[in-house]
């Protein structure tokens, strides 16, 4: 066994243990507990079960929300906000444990074992009741937990979209306004549909619609175009090879191409576009790339690769690789 995933969500703890070929060979799922101390003590349980048969192997955690510059826990969905869960999971269990953002556990699955494999510079991008991301190059995240970095959800939308479609500038959970987030999310999408045709749809309503109904169809190519700025300011910046898409909204049949398409209208022409695809992972994603992540931090560690830290040179000196 090489490495113990845990894909923390908002009802329930899946530990997952992999193997050599990364194959999860024993599973456990109980309820997420409602306060923080048996929180901790129910993720304590887990790993000290997990490792009891297999040893001290690295332990990788995935969870919503993120770890501020004091350690301190910032969540919406678990009791744990203001907490430095980290340092007390890691006195109660003897050891480090890595804890990360589960859009960035998301983007190293399918980076190493999923859509993205083989691709050097690849962006995960979740679309569900939130919006988030990663970004993975040369099979490693960019940023560590405590970085904004993949956090393209709150990324302004444009006022030449957003007017455009005479969209309302909203207040977003994140305490600023006008975030992609509140466009391109599952509300987003209703919310816009709401917009244009004065209807509460649901996206399941609205991607079974919108081959047929022409005001339901315009709040999809809205929603569509929204996406595509998105992926367009992404890469301004990075200029992934890859894009891949999970989360709910990504179900919808032919959201992959609907995305292309709408990026190649609005980027320059003439330049590349991103392969933009469907993530393959499933629902042990975020374990499995917890379990990698924390795997590769304790190889790098091994090896003496300080991670995150970015190659230094004096004056004078040619730096290898
Ligand atoms: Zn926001």
């Amino acid at each position: 066994m090489v490495a113990i995933g845990i894909d923390l969500g908002g009802t329930k703890i899946e530990t997952q243990i992999f193997d050599e070929n990364w194959d999860i060979v024993e599973k456990c799922r109980v309820s997420t507990p409602k306060t923080y101390a048996d929180l901790v003590r129910a993720l304590a349980d887990q790993i000290n079960w997990a490792r009891a048969g297999v040893g001290d192997i690295p332990v990788g955690i995935g969870a919503a929300g993120l770890i501020d510059q004091n350690g301190c826990a910032l969540t919406a969905n678990l009791p744990a906000t203001g907490h430095p869960i980290e340092a007390d999971l890691a006195s109660l269990v003897g050891g480090p444990v890595s804890y990360l953002n589960d859009c960035r556990t998301f983007t190293m699955s399918e980076a190493i074992f999923g859509a993205g494999r083989g691709y050097h510079s690849v962006v995960g991008l979740i679309l569900g009741t939130g919006v988030g991301g990663g970004i993975a190059i040369n099979s490693k995240l960019l940023s560590d937990p405590r970085s904004l970095g993949g956090e393209v959800g709150h990324i302004a939308a444009p006022a030449n979209v957003i007017f455009a479609h005479n969209l309302e500038i909203l207040p977003c959970g994140c305490g600023r306004s006008g975030c992609y987030e509140s466009y391109v999310s599952g509300p987003g999408l209703s919310r816009i549909c709401k917009a244009i045709t004065g209807r509460d749809l649901s996206p399941q309503d609205i991607a079974a619609a919108y081959h047929s109904d022409p005001g339901v169809e315009k709040s999809w190519m809205i929603w569509c175009e929204i996406v595509a700025e998105l992926l367009i300011s992404i890469s301004f910046s990075v200029d992934p090879d890859a894009v891949i898409i999970g989360g709910g909204l990504s179900k919808i049949a032919g959201i992959d191409q609907f995305i292309t398409q709408a990026f190649i209208r609005r980027s320059l022409p003439g330049f590349r576009i991103p392969d933009i695809k469907i993530a393959q992972g499933g629902d042990s994603s975020g374990g499995r790339g917890a379990a990698f992540a924390a795997w590769q931090q304790n190889r790098d560690e091994e090896n003496g690769v300080i991670a995150h830290e970015p190659h230094l040179k004096k004056w004078g000196q040619t730096v290898e690789n």
